[in-house]
């Protein structure tokens, strides 16, 4: 299987993905928003098992009840998601991949906290909130 490689802006931290991510999606949601201070984040889905930390080891944050997000403690970047639903599955920030371009996202979540100066891309798959198999918020 293909490893896609990335990591945070110091690359104190550094992790790797085996194979194609199950989805790529675009998140508006306000938690989102506020880690990250940007408009949107945008997420890559990828099986637990394929994915690890190849160097380095991020900080966490519980964000909400059944979710917890890692970033660098150096230099601030997001880095994973990972929630209680969907134990068997994790989210990794595409753009701090090598390569963002790699995975293009094919939907956009969470429209309902958009923030109005922000566009949307009306290529894209659209949901209010989550879509069946994405990201909780
Ligand atoms: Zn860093
Ligand atoms: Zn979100």
């Amino acid at each position: 299987m293909q490893l896609t490689e990335g990591g945070c802006l110091c690359r104190a931290v550094r992790y790797g993905i085996l194979g194609d991510p199950l989805s790529s999606i675009v998140c508006h949601c306000a938690t989102c928003r506020r880690a990250s201070a940007a408009p949107t984040v945008a997420w890559l889905t990828v099986d637990r098992g394929h994915f690890h930390f190849s160097c380095g080891s991020p900080r966490s944050f519980q964000s909400s009840r059944d979710v917890v997000r890692r970033f660098c403690e150096i230099c601030g970047t997001q880095l994973t998601y990972e929630s209680a639903r969907s134990s068997n599955t994790l989210d990794v920030t595409t753009a701090s991949l090598d390569d963002p371009d790699l995975h293009p996202p094919t939907m956009e979540v969470w429209l309902e906290n958009k923030i109005a100066w922000q566009g949307s891309n009306e290529s894209l798959d659209h949901y209010r909130r989550d879509s069946s198999e994405g990201h909780e918020g």
